[in-house]
């Protein structure tokens, strides 16, 4: 019985459970033949009844509801997102082990609190919303004049000149990640370099994009670089690296540039962690020539400056960067103003703080404290003479796991043995396996002894 309706709903009168048969990805279905699967709800939630001539509906001979067909792209998604599995598993070992401590060097999350320049423009912000004088309504959806001058400002000082209305303030670069995709048609597939932070991939395909996985590994230093035959017109660059740690340098970042430019590809840029650079590399795509006509970059001041719960990014799209007679800073300045209402005014005038003088000592002293926890690990890896790279110019560890353990067998002995979480690499595509990502935001003296645990143990291995 094969027919032409890749979702449909059979509704049985009078029973408790509504059961609904759904095939696995969009395709006619032919029951006899197809995989499918049964799922079935309580009656009382069924909600609404939902008419079956708009819709595609299946008869089947008895009363038959169809329903809206929803994003059948999810169903393409991983199973488990990789922190949600490590939650999982730190807490079985938890409830198993009631009052242990455990190291956590898994999520890259800060855990030093706010400059205190950013907290005085925090609630004076505050105080400004309770007056009428200083009070602030909707704010500008691209971002608040104050802040978008201070950002391009921020860049001008690096020697590149960007103007205020190529900055976009945004809630954070997760955000932008995935919205930025509705500037690009679906049709275009993108390029993704694996190990690669999963939200890229995610987005792709919630989007229903092909996506193309270019593969890095030792062999490059997890900096791969064009090959002949990549058929791919958005391509994204983390660039220092989540997982890896690993920088590109000005000739690197300058053949992508040439590549994306010849192809008429748009590099999306990820720079949420540039401040953490200490060598000579490019903190900002656009201090390579010729990026300005290929290139957004995606910022944040997540780790920057501890704004993980605070909330606040930038994405800079140049005026200069024109596909198909199409601006798409034009457009992206027609999509915020179609689907944000703004950041609010309190958090921008924060996030301004960041860049005064005061506002840059203290996110640095920060920077300082989570750059000596990367030394403190790396000295212990040093000692026992495994493989990993990262760690001084990005906030990042990446090791090779040791005794070719898969990623998760070695997430498993760390948490038992010394009670260390990190992250196993297979979360960051298929090419992270045997990899194994330790994150140095954590508490110092926690990262001193998880890095003497991890020494002594490897030593053992
Ligand atoms: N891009 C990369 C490479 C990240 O690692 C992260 C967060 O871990 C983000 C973007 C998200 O940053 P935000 O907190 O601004 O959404």
């Amino acid at each position: 019985m094969g027919v032409s309706y890749h979702l449909f709903r059979k509704a049985v009168k009078g029973a408790d459970c509504i059961p609904f048969v759904l095939p696995f990805r969009p395709c006619p279905l032919n029951l006899d033949k197809e995989p499918f699967r049964m799922i079935t709800y309580p009656a009382a939630r069924q909600g609404s009844p939902v008419y079956q001539d708009s819709l595609p509906f299946f008869d089947f001979g008895e009363e038959m509801i169809s329903v809206l067909t929803p994003n059948m792209n999810y169903a393409d998604l991983k199973d488990s997102y990789l922190f949600f599995r490590i939650a999982q598993k730190t807490r079985a070992y938890l409830e198993q082990h009631p009052g242990t401590h455990l190291y956590r060097m898994g999520i890259g999350d800060v855990s030093l609190p706010l400059a205190p320049a950013v907290i005085a423009a925090l609630h004076s912000a505050v105080d400004d919303q309770a007056a009428r004088d200083s009070f602030h309504g909707y704010m500008p959806e691209c971002g608040a004049p104050f802040l978008r001058e201070t950002i391009a400002a921020y860049y001008g000082k690096r020697g590149i000149s960007v103007e205020p209305d190529e900055v976009f303030v945004s809630s954070g670069a997760s955000d932008e990640l995935g919205d930025l995709l509705d500037l690009f048609d679906r049709s275009s597939p993108a390029l993704v370099m694996e190990p690669a932070y999963p939200a890229y991939v995610d987005a792709n395909i919630m989007a229903g994009r092909k996506i193309l996985r270019l593969p890095s590994g030792p062999e490059n230093c997890f900096l791969p670089l064009p090959e002949d035959g990549i058929d791919a017109d958005l391509i994204y660059l983390c660039s220092p690296n989540n997982p890896t740690g690993a920088a590109y340098n000005r000739d690197q970042l300058s053949r992508w540039v040439r590549w994306a430019n010849e192809r008429g590809a748009v590099i999306l840029f990820d720079a949420a962690y540039e401040a953490f650079i200490e060598e000579d590399l490019p903190h900002s795509i656009f201090e390579i020539p010729g990026a300005k006509t290929c290139a957004v970059e995606i910022c944040s001041l997540s780790k920057t400056a501890g704004f993980t719960g605070t909330r606040l990014g930038y994405t800079v799209i140049p005026k200069a960067l024109v596909r198909d007679e199409m601006s798409l800073n034009a457009m992206w300045v027609r999509n915020r103003t179609t689907k944000t209402n703004g950041v609010s005014y309190i958090i921008q005038k924060g996030g301004a703080a960041v860049f005064t003088e005061e506002g840059q000592a203290q996110i640095r002293a920060n920077i300082r404290i989570y750059k000596e926890n990367a030394r403190v690990l790396m000295s212990a890896l040093d000692e026992t003479g495994i493989r990993y790279w990262g760690g001084r110019n990005a906030p990042y560890i990446w090791m090779a796991c040791p005794d070719g353990l898969g990623s998760w067998d070695f997430f498993d002995r760390l948490l038992n043995e010394i009670q260390v979480v990190g992250t196993p690499g297979e979360g960051f595509g298929a090419c992270g396996e045997g990899f194994f990502r330790f994150s140095t935001f954590g508490d110092p003296a926690d990262t001193r002894e998880a890095a003497d645990r991890l020494k002594n143990l490897l030593k053992t291995m």
